[in-house]
């Protein structure tokens, strides 16, 4: 194809005439978030007359959903008993902390169904509804499996995960993800940031022999990531050539001052070497993005359906199943902390990196996924 035009916002070189896809869905999601009030309820009302084709993924139902979950926060409680009537179990986030009486109907569906696919659907909406009976409910059913169980791979404190917590066998309820989001923005030139997305590093990967990237650093004593519980700084450092070929997540250590040391890790094809594919210009673009932390928060799902967003916290979007990895040191599941889009950084890249940390061993992971 040839590159005839240009992206009027960002430069990009395109075989159309128009804005590039990211362009394209900054501008989309800036719209969402200027909704009125009018429209918001307009938008809401349609989606309550039309609940079922939420369920069918038909639009625009659907594309109004993931816009009033994740750039308003406004899925009411009048939505979410609306789709427990029509029995409506997918997508799951429609019941993020719904009130009681929905999550009583959701139990109740879940102790009748005998079918492992709407047990595997129900388990996910009470793991979005979170509360201590769901926690119950889903502990209870660990414990005592019903039939549906040997059609499912994993157990339902696993499901639990989807809504970014977890128990042990206690009954011991863990938060894996926070209850707070920031967007990464584009910044300007040298603008100062308590996060800073690709600091390329002098030392080089052992597999490939391409410079490791410090993906992200991070200053937990900055007033906006207070949330974090961490006081000082985090830093998360990989190969991004070779971190989508490792045998499991890559991880690191950190000390609060700013200090790393890179874990041992295989390739997952049991090779010692890798190509490099990252170019010097590649690692360029990485070190000059112009990425700094958002001035504000914004909703919980912000980064869960997009593509091309940055985020702290929150939930990520998940291109598989989500996927919480187990600390190495203490064996506890570790915290989600940011996802980045490969995409967003330098270009002909795919796929997302999510990181997670354990704070009380101080330990990074890194994994990457794709389509
Ligand atoms: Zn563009
Ligand atoms: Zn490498
Ligand atoms: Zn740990």
């Amino acid at each position: 194809m040839k590159l005839n035009y240009q992206c009027p916002i960002c430069g990009t070189p395109l075989g159309y005439e128009g804005l590039c896809w990211k362009c394209k869905s900054e501008q989309d999601r800036q719209s969402v978030m200027n909704w009125t009030a009018e429209q918001i309820k307009e938008k809401q009302e349609l989606l309550i007359s039309n609940i079922q084709r939420l369920a069918n993924m038909e639009d625009p139902e659907f594309t109004i959903f993931w816009q009033l979950l994740s750039y308003q926060n406004a899925i009411t409680p009048e939505i979410q008993s609306k789709a427990l009537t029509a029995e409506i179990y997918y997508p799951c986030e429609i019941y993020y902390h719904a009130p009681e009486n929905v999550r009583d109907g959701l139990i109740a569906a879940l102790q009748k169904t005998d079918d492992s696919q709407e047990a595997n659907n129900l388990m996910c909406c009470l793991a979005m509804q979170g509360d201590d009976k769901a926690m119950e409910t889903l502990l209870e059913l660990e414990k005592n499996p019903r039939d549906w169980r040997a059609n499912l791979y994993v157990d339902p404190s696993i499901y639990a995960q989807c809504g970014g917590w977890t128990f042990n066998k206690e009954g011991h309820r863990i938060q894996l993800n926070f209850n707070t989001c920031y967007p990464m923005v584009k910044g300007t030139l040298n603008e100062v940031s308590p996060v800073k997305i690709g600091r390329v590093r002098e030392d080089t990967c052992p597999h490939c022999g391409g410079h490791m990237v410090d993906i992200l650093v991070l200053d937990g004593r900055d007033e906006r990531l207070k949330f974090l519980g961490l006081d000082g700084i985090l830093t998360a450092t990989c190969c991004p050539n070779c971190v989508g070929f490792l045998k499991g997540p890559a991880f690191n250590s950190f000390t609060l001052d700013g200090d790393v040391e890179v874990f041992p890790s295989e390739l997952f094809d049991g090779e010692e070497k890798m190509d490099c594919y990252v170019r010097p210009e590649d690692y360029k673009a990485l070190a000059d993005n112009l990425f700094v932390l958002g001035k504000m928060s914004v909703p919980l799902f912000y980064g869960a359906a997009s593509e091309d967003v940055n985020t702290i916290g929150g939930f990520a979007n998940w291109v598989q199943d989500w996927e919480y990895t187990t600390c190495p040191h203490c064996g506890k599941p570790m915290k989600y902390l940011a996802q980045i889009q490969w995409d967003t950084l330098f270009d002909g890249t795919e796929g997302t990196l999510y990181i997670e940390f354990c704070p009380d061993c101080k330990i990074v992971s890194m994994q990457h996924q794709q389509t």
